[in-house]
């Protein structure tokens, strides 16, 4: 999920710096994020496989994943302080629950006046009771946020003063902060994998607020990307550039 979103931030025209762990036959996949234009001084070379997920896609283009954590199980303390040394207090800090260290690295972030975004994904109520009170921006889909709720319901609270983005497949998605709710539908779309639909939301979503945007133009842009992302196979190489999501909303009015 993270190079998911690393990528779609990038694509999206987004500064991003990537802090993870892979093994010692990855070289491709730090090919894909260097040439979608991130950072990776942060990812370290562990000795474990590199982590991977292996995807069912259904007739209704729905997936099931199985997780294998091998290497993103190996990220370190002093790997996140190097990393967050060059951090401004303006950056935001995204994390997902594939990765180790999340509870750490939050923390820091905090220290350093940086503004946290939590993808809360896999569902783990562990990461998400240790995370959520750090967290400004929670990023869930429909099944996730049930899950938060049903399993974690001393976190309601917290849920009431975050803001929290929840996206709804071909429904759209729904932001809400405190008493601002924003309602934003999805584009119509052949959607044959959605796989990573979410991660490309998620990207162009941030990349865009993070650049001052309009949050209503921002959320807009993020579905764009996403529609255009589920009709295509496979998750990273089905991210849009932002050029093709500027020319798909000119003619999708
Ligand atoms: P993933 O399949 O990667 O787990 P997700 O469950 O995290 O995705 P969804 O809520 O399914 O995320 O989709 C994210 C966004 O993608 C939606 O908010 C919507 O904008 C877009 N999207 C998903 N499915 C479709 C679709 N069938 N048609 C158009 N847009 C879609």
């Amino acid at each position: 999920k993270g190079a998911n979103q690393t990528i779609a931030i990038a694509r999206a025209g987004g500064q991003v710096y990537h802090i993870g762990s892979v093994g010692p036959d990855s070289g491709w996949i730090l090919d894909i994020l260097t040439q979608s234009g991130a950072e990776i001084a942060g990812i370290i070379c562990a000795t474990s496989p590199t982590g991977h997920a292996i995807i069912y896609v259904d007739e209704t283009a729905e997936n099931s994943i199985v997780l294998f954590e091998g290497a993103n199980g190996r990220i370190n303390q002093q790997q996140i302080d190097l990393s967050l040394a060059t951090a401004q207090a303006s950056d935001w800090l995204l994390l997902q629950n594939e990765t180790n260290q999340g509870l750490y690295s939050v923390k820091r972030a905090k220290q350093l006046g940086m503004q946290v975004c939590y993808s809360a994904a896999p569902f783990s109520v562990d990461d998400v009771t240790q995370i959520l009170p750090y967290t400004d921006l929670l990023i869930v889909n429909e099944i996730e946020f049930e899950q938060i709720c049903e399993k974690a319901p001393n976190l309601k609270d917290r849920l009431a003063e975050i803001a929290v983005l929840v996206t709804l497949g071909a429904n759209g998605a729904k932001y809400s902060h405190r008493n601002e709710v924003t309602d934003i539908n999805a584009y119509k779309s052949d959607a044959i994998d959605t796989t990573g639909a979410g991660d490309t939301f998620l990207g162009y979503a941030l990349a865009a607020i993070d650049r001052g945007e309009l949050l209503k133009d921002a959320l807009q842009q993020a579905a764009a990307a996403a529609a255009i992302q589920v009709s295509r196979a496979g998750a990273a190489a089905a991210i849009p550039k932002i050029s093709e999501v500027k020319l798909f909303m000119r003619e999708n009015k």
